[in-house]
């Protein structure tokens, strides 16, 4: 398969098998069962001796009680960049490393086992290493997992916004219209709760998620909540209107 992946060690290679292969099934539950990662979820099982033996996912193994919203995405890293930004997509999160620590702590002797992975198309460089040090002699993925999991692909299906509006407070009418213009793509709008200082009535009041100017940052409340889910910096890159529909897609 000539697809050019971001990582393959030297000397190593990328198995592959269907995505209904009876071990990428487990990995996929695994995946569904497990991942904490609600943006780009991965499961991977540990075969040895044609039995699975270990499972885990990404995103530590903890499944994930709230939507995750991602730094990275907030920041537009590019794919494999900016991990250090997100506890969740750290490598050290990352289903590899899970799946050792899960063998590991069953007392399994990983050398000369395969990995099934389910999510993804590559492994990361940390990754890879962590498999190798532990003698894992093949990680398969899915054969069409270039395009089935490409990062696209898996962010448009799970980068849709569940609020159609967003609430902007303490910022001007031109920097509204600019969240508007921008959201309009991911189907959102945005409202302005202050007209010349005075608090607006807020449409549908509790059902937006209210975007609120502080002294130094942008805070992100899900409707009703008193901690922001997200607090947004200024960045020399990515502007603040950019952040701000780059969370909204993420609620
Ligand atoms: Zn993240
Ligand atoms: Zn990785």
């Amino acid at each position: 398969m000539d697809i050019q992946r971001p990582y393959t060690p030297p000397g190593k290679e990328y198995f592959f098998v269907p995505h209904d292969h009876p071990f990428m099934g487990e990995a996929q539950r695994a995946q569904e069962e497990l991942s904490g990662d609600t943006l780009y979820p991965v499961g991977i099982v540990l075969v040895k001796d044609g039995h699975v033996v270990a499972r885990a996912a990404n995103g530590f193994g903890k499944k994930a009680t709230n939507r995750h919203i991602c730094p990275r995405v907030v920041l537009e890293c590019k794919t494999g960049e900016g991990y250090d930004l997100c506890h969740v997509h750290d490598p050290d999160g990352h289903s590899e490393p899970m799946l050792m620590k899960a063998a590991e702590e069953q007392g399994i002797d990983t050398t000369g086992t395969s990995a099934y992975m389910y999510g993804h198309w590559w492994a990361c460089e940390p990754c890879w290493k962590t498999l190798l040090d532990h003698g894992v002699d093949k990680l398969y993925i899915v054969d069409d997992s270039h395009e089935r999991f490409s990062r696209d692909k898996v962010c448009a299906e799970t980068l849709k916004p569940q609020f159609k509006q967003i609430i902007i407070e303490g910022f001007d009418q031109p920097f509204v219209d600019e969240v508007n213009r921008l959201c309009q793509e991911i189907g959102c709008s945005a409202i302005q709760n202050t007209i010349g200082g005075v608090p607006a009535p807020r449409p549908g009041a509790g059902s937006a998620p209210i975007a609120r100017r502080t002294p130094t940052s942008i805070s992100i409340f899900l409707p009703g909540a008193t901690d922001p889910s997200y607090v947004i910096h200024d960045h020399p890159v990515v502007p603040l209107v950019r952040q701000i529909c780059n969370v909204l897609r993420q609620l």
